[in-house]
């Protein structure tokens, strides 16, 4: 009998369950408004994830406020994050219990001790008492008509201190009804090969119970874990957009997605509610959460960072131009990211062509304009600037080479000044306050500002009035900015790297370098408005 293998071959489904809204908004500096929450849980239904935690319903004003409207979801599970119900109270008999139960939610995750150290130092309370506690909470969540899930907190310690406690404690959960019993690295110290293990053993012992991993990141192996753990026959990973969460974050769903979509043996072997197609959300949903945050993306992340797929170099990016696969593992588009050339003193001519291809330059590559731009790069690095990084001021800089970039507006002169000062309250203040003189079509404007410090007081007043240009202008804002002090030639200057957002979200960096911080500063806001400019074809 001939037999038909492939046929009888399916995957195995594995789940996704995002606590971004939960575990992500417990990081410090974190605040996540109403508003921001339903941001973040549409782009993840739209991602495709199984199951979005909105928060802990009860627990602050916020998940509270969140929980009232339920957010329209089109295919992912709404959860309720809660604790299993206090030691000496019955379940109907804890309001804090009984607001999680309350939520508009289809499923409820309950955390539960299961380290017999955390049962006897933090709960004070007899072991037998919180197997009780554990197997009347779940119920409880069962007799609602809600899916029921069980988060192990401490779970690898407590089985590693005492593993039939441990044990006992996950029965009980599965025993009352859990659908998904989550073991969870809390501390966020454990090892891959462990967790492998663990897991491994737990599954032989309760072979019917479907296991879930949540992994924190504290030795930077919380997405290892979560693999090692899915390996061991976890059929749910738990985790957070770009990673976030307390402490060192929890395992990052923007690296997760796209290894198990896009990587053996994951990819043949799991099927998962996030398709190629929505993959290809992945870096807009993260951008969004930085965008939230207000926080300049993490440059390095894997697939989804700024420079996951950025070359320098000249012999990398000659090889790039012929086949994009000679330098990179997968290719951009899959998880919606880019690919950079960055320029660089050691680029070559084809290094500069790819970066102008990037930037939407099309050049012949025997045009002589070319190597008296690449001389110009050369020249400009030499005394300090940088375009890795800054791509809008190269953009600026070849688009001027190939005289594409009218003159829009002069810069006559500008002033600032800066005061410290006791106010009509006697409060003492320092002020800002910016005088900028500029010439559009011959025409004189004289705006003054004020800001917090003397960039953003330039900034202001810079924009303030630029005649027939300041609709453009209205939507552009100063999103990060960074100082460097440099040798540069033969002397210390100062580089200053501005990054710029406008209406669309759309964020681009422009240099400026002198030896003076507020001239190096305005340098770099006059590119940037003249690249918004540029973008938005304003007519010269
Ligand atoms: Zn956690």
């Amino acid at each position: 009998m001939v037999e038909l293998w492939w046929l009888t071959m399916t995957r195995d489904r594995l789940f996704l369950y995002d606590v971004t809204l939960r575990d992500g908004a417990q990081t410090q500096g974190v605040d996540f408004s109403v508003e921001d929450k339903r941001a973040i849980a549409l782009a993840l239904d739209v991602l495709g994830i199984d199951y979005v935690e909105g928060g802990w319903p009860g627990a602050n004003p916020a998940d509270t406020a969140f929980f009232a409207e339920r957010p329209p979801l089109a295919t992912a599970r709404f959860a309720a994050f809660g604790m299993t119900k206090r030691a000496g109270r019955s379940v109907g008999n804890d309001p804090g219990f009984a607001a999680v139960l309350d939520a508009p939610a289809d499923a409820v995750t309950l955390v539960g001790k299961s380290w017999d150290f955390q049962v006897d130092v933090a709960l004070e309370i007899p072991r037998a008492e919180n197997l009780d506690s554990i197997a009347e909470s779940i119920a409880a969540v069962k007799q609602r008509g809600r899916e029921a899930l069980f988060d192990a907190e401490h779970f690898f310690d407590g089985y590693a201190s005492n593993p039939d406690y441990a044990l006992d404690c996950i029965k009980a959960a599965h025993d009352s009804g859990a659908g998904w019993v989550v073991l969870c690295d809390t501390n966020g110290g454990s090892m891959p090969e462990t967790v492998h293990r663990v897991v491994s053993e737990v599954k032989a012992k309760f072979p019917e119970m479907a296991l879930g991993i949540h992994a924190h990141n504290d030795t930077e192996q919380a997405v290892a874990v979560s693999l090692a753990a899915l390996r061991a026959g976890a059929r749910q990973i738990q985790g957070t957009l770009n990673g976030l969460g307390e402490r060192c974050g929890n395992a990052n769903l923007c690296t997760i997605l796209p290894t198990l979509l896009l990587k053996e043996p994951y990819a043949s072997q799991f099927e998962t509610g996030v398709s190629l197609e929505r993959l290809k959300t992945l870096t807009r949903a993260s951008r969004m959460l930085d965008e939230i945050l207000n926080r300049a993306p993490a440059r390095h992340a894997a697939y989804v960072g700024p420079s996951a797929f950025a070359h320098k170099g000249g012999l990398h990016s000659s090889a790039m131009l012929k086949d994009t696969r000679t330098y990179e593992h997968v290719p951009p588009e899959s998880v919606g990211n880019r690919r950079k050339i960055l320029v660089s003193d050691q680029a070559g001519r084809s290094n500069l062509l790819a970066r102008l291809a990037e930037a939407g330059i099309d050049i012949d590559a025997k045009d002589p304009r070319l190597a008296k731009l690449l001389e110009n790069v050369k020249q400009r690095e030499y005394l300090g600037y940088t375009y890795d990084g800054a791509e809008a001021s190269f953009e600026l800089l070849a688009r001027k080479a190939l005289g594409e970039v009218p003159d829009y507006f002069e810069v006559d002169s500008f002033r600032v000044i800066v005061e410290r000062r006791h106010n009509a309250l006697g409060n003492l203040v320092t002020v800002s306050e910016a005088t900028v003189r500029v010439r559009v079509d011959g025409e004189s404007f004289y705006s003054v500002d004020t800001g917090h410090g003397p960039v953003d007081a330039l900034s202001n007043a810079l924009r303030k009035d630029l005649g027939k240009y300041s609709g453009y202008l209205a939507d552009l804002s100063l999103a990060d900015y960074k100082v460097r002090i440099l040798t540069a030639g033969t002397e210390a200057v100062t580089r200053v790297m501005v990054e710029s957002k406008d209406g669309t979200g759309t964020r681009f960096s422009t240099v400026g370098v002198s030896d003076n911080i507020v001239d190096a500063s305005f340098e770099a806001l006059v590119d940037a408005i003249y690249l918004k400019l540029l973008r938005d074809g304003a007519e010269a």
